[in-house]
């Protein structure tokens, strides 16, 4: 069986981010191929610039234009997950599953936190005269470990 890292691992699972980008109906470019890549493996939750400075990083600079377009179309396909963390912190990862999250106020470690209903919208608001397309929930607080670190003064 071919590793991931072996040329031929490697090859197939571009085929298979492949496969999903034209199960979305886009086309298959190297930047959508590289964004869902990167999402794809290690830590789940990016903004654009942990992205830029992760490119940049494995030697394939994109520019900050080609990284927006880049995540709005996979946003806009249902390919990706955005989250609204916080000020200036809007987080992108791979849309698997619906799903809330907390933000450690101290370290801003983010954490996923099961839906309970499991699709989205999963609140509706009665008192307003509106459509919800979305509701996402933003819990906030301290992490364990902050939360313990504190406690130990
Ligand atoms: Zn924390
Ligand atoms: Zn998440």
């Amino acid at each position: 069986m071919a590793e991931r890292g072996s040329p031929d691992g490697e090859a197939r699972r571009t085929l298979a981010l492949a496969t999903q980008l034209k199960m979305a109906r886009l086309r298959v470019t190297r930047s959508r191929l590289q964004l869902l890549s990167l999402l794809s493996e290690g830590r789940r939750h990016l903004s654009a610039d942990d992205i830029l400075t992760e490119m940049r990083s494995q030697g394939e600079p994109l520019s900050r234009a080609t990284v927006y377009n880049t995540l709005g179309a996979l946003v806009s396909r249902g390919l990706l997950m955005v989250t609204d963390a916080g000020p200036g912190r809007t987080l992108y990862e791979i849309f698997d599953h619906w799903h809330h999250h907390f933000v450690c106020q101290k370290c801003g470690v983010i954490l996923d936190v099961p839906c309970v209903v499991g699709e989205n919208p999963c609140l509706l608001p009665d008192q307003i005269d509106a459509e919800v397309d979305t509701a996402q929930v933003i819990f906030r607080g301290r992490c364990r470990a902050c939360a313990e670190r504190d406690a130990h003064g």
